[in-house]
């Protein structure tokens, strides 16, 4: 006669949430203003036409074009920040039997 039993299982998933910043060094900014061409949903321009990048958040879907920026800054004044965080989603229960 075999045995059957029910064994549920809990399990914590743990996701990481990747954000994205883009930060300047204006010390070595020369002002031509190509980032502010490139990526204008996140970089503005002053009234002398520096850039200008409140937080800097880069919303994943500008992610690339945020690199392109970097890379086509012919000071090498831009680059981008990442940064992760662990967060707790959800839980999954799994059923076995045997
Ligand atoms: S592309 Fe580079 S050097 Fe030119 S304005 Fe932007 S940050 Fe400054």
């Amino acid at each position: 006669m075999s045995k059957t039993a029910t064994v549920r299982t809990k399990k914590t998933v743990q996701t990481k949430t990747v954000r994205t910043k883009i930060r300047l060094n204006p010390a070595v900014c020369d002002g031509f203003g190509f980032c502010c061409e490139i990526l204008p949903e996140v970089i503005g321009r002053d009234e002398w036409g520096f850039p200008v990048l409140g937080d800097g958040t880069v919303p994943q879907s500008l992610r690339r074009t945020a690199e392109q920026a970097v890379a086509f800054c012919p000071r090498k004044a831009l680059w981008l920040e990442t940064t992760g965080c662990l967060g707790t989603t959800g839980r999954v229960e799994r059923t076995r039997t045997r």
